[in-house]
Protein backbone atom coordinates (compact mmCIF):
# COMPACT_ATOMS: atom_id res chain seq x y z
CA UNK A 1 0.00 0.00 0.00
CA UNK A 2 2.84 2.48 0.93
CA UNK A 3 3.63 4.32 -2.69
CA UNK A 4 7.66 4.16 -2.53
CA UNK A 5 7.55 6.80 -5.65
CA UNK A 6 6.37 9.61 -3.27
CA UNK A 7 8.77 9.08 -0.09
CA UNK A 8 11.90 10.72 -1.50
CA UNK A 9 9.56 13.68 -1.81
CA UNK A 10 8.00 13.47 1.54
CA UNK A 11 11.34 13.20 3.20
CA UNK A 12 12.76 16.03 0.91
CA UNK A 13 13.51 19.50 2.94
CA UNK A 14 11.81 21.80 0.43
CA UNK A 15 8.31 19.41 1.27
CA UNK A 16 8.70 20.24 4.83
CA UNK A 17 9.59 23.65 4.49
CA UNK A 18 6.84 24.33 1.89
CA UNK A 19 4.30 22.28 4.18
CA UNK A 20 5.20 24.54 7.04
CA UNK A 21 4.96 27.61 5.43
CA UNK A 22 1.91 27.20 4.10
CA UNK A 23 0.68 25.91 7.11
CA UNK A 24 1.70 29.11 8.75
CA UNK A 25 -0.62 30.98 5.74
CA UNK A 26 -3.75 29.42 6.82
CA UNK A 27 -2.90 29.89 10.62
CA UNK A 28 -2.84 26.08 11.13
CA UNK A 29 -6.45 25.89 10.71
CA UNK A 30 -8.45 23.12 8.98
CA UNK A 31 -9.63 25.26 5.49
CA UNK A 32 -12.79 23.47 5.11
CA UNK A 33 -13.80 22.79 9.03
CA UNK A 34 -13.33 27.02 8.86
CA UNK A 35 -15.42 27.86 5.58
CA UNK A 36 -18.28 26.28 8.35
CA UNK A 37 -16.88 28.12 11.33
CA UNK A 38 -15.28 25.49 13.11
CA UNK A 39 -11.48 25.82 14.21
CA UNK A 40 -9.88 22.74 14.02
CA UNK A 41 -6.01 22.14 13.80
CA UNK A 42 -4.97 21.41 10.01
CA UNK A 43 -3.13 18.20 10.06
CA UNK A 44 -2.79 17.33 6.57
CA UNK A 45 -1.24 19.18 3.44
CA UNK A 46 -3.30 17.95 0.97
CA UNK A 47 -2.75 18.19 -2.59
CA UNK A 48 -5.63 19.06 -4.45
CA UNK A 49 -4.08 17.56 -7.22
CA UNK A 50 -3.05 14.20 -5.90
CA UNK A 51 0.44 13.07 -6.46
CA UNK A 52 1.10 10.42 -9.04
CA UNK A 53 4.47 9.00 -10.21
CA UNK A 54 3.94 11.14 -13.62
CA UNK A 55 4.02 14.30 -11.56
CA UNK A 56 5.99 14.13 -8.06
CA UNK A 57 8.55 15.94 -9.71
CA UNK A 58 6.55 18.98 -10.83
CA UNK A 59 7.09 22.05 -8.59
CA UNK A 60 3.93 23.35 -9.96
CA UNK A 61 1.91 20.50 -8.70
CA UNK A 62 4.02 19.52 -5.71
CA UNK A 63 4.78 22.87 -3.88
CA UNK A 64 2.29 25.24 -5.69
CA UNK A 65 0.48 26.72 -2.77
CA UNK A 66 -2.32 26.65 -5.04
CA UNK A 67 -2.23 22.94 -5.14
CA UNK A 68 -2.66 22.67 -1.30
CA UNK A 69 -5.26 22.50 1.08
CA UNK A 70 -4.61 22.43 5.03
CA UNK A 71 -6.97 19.54 6.56
CA UNK A 72 -7.52 17.98 9.76
CA UNK A 73 -8.07 14.15 9.95
CA UNK A 74 -11.65 13.88 9.16
CA UNK A 75 -11.47 16.56 6.63
CA UNK A 76 -8.37 14.85 4.93
CA UNK A 77 -10.19 11.24 5.42
CA UNK A 78 -13.14 12.35 4.14
CA UNK A 79 -11.35 13.91 1.17
CA UNK A 80 -9.71 10.51 0.19
CA UNK A 81 -12.20 8.00 1.69
CA UNK A 82 -14.49 9.55 -1.11
CA UNK A 83 -12.66 8.53 -3.30
CA UNK A 84 -10.79 5.65 -2.44
CA UNK A 85 -13.54 3.55 -1.12
CA UNK A 86 -14.20 1.16 0.48
CA UNK A 87 -12.44 1.92 3.86
CA UNK A 88 -13.83 0.84 7.05
CA UNK A 89 -14.76 3.49 9.86
CA UNK A 90 -11.69 5.09 11.71
CA UNK A 91 -8.95 3.96 8.50
CA UNK A 92 -7.68 6.73 6.72
CA UNK A 93 -4.92 7.14 4.16
CA UNK A 94 -2.33 9.53 4.78
CA UNK A 95 -0.46 11.46 2.50
CA UNK A 96 1.28 8.86 1.20
CA UNK A 97 -1.39 6.56 0.66
CA UNK A 98 -0.88 4.52 3.90
CA UNK A 99 -3.43 3.49 5.82
CA UNK A 100 -3.59 4.26 9.30
CA UNK A 101 -5.98 4.49 11.99
CA UNK A 102 -7.78 7.48 12.87
CA UNK A 103 -9.11 8.89 16.33
CA UNK A 104 -12.47 10.17 16.43
CA UNK A 105 -13.85 8.13 13.65
CA UNK A 106 -14.70 10.40 10.41
CA UNK A 107 -17.63 12.42 10.99
CA UNK A 108 -20.45 12.88 8.66
CA UNK A 109 -21.17 16.35 7.79
ZN1 LIG B 1 -11.53 19.82 8.86
ZN1 LIG C 1 -4.40 14.18 0.83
Amino acid sequence: MAQDWAKPFYNSKKWIKCRELYKQEKNGLCERCLKRGIYNPGEEVHHKIWLTPQNINDPEITLSFCNLELLCASCHTYEHVGKLSPVREGLMFNEIGELVEVYPPIQES
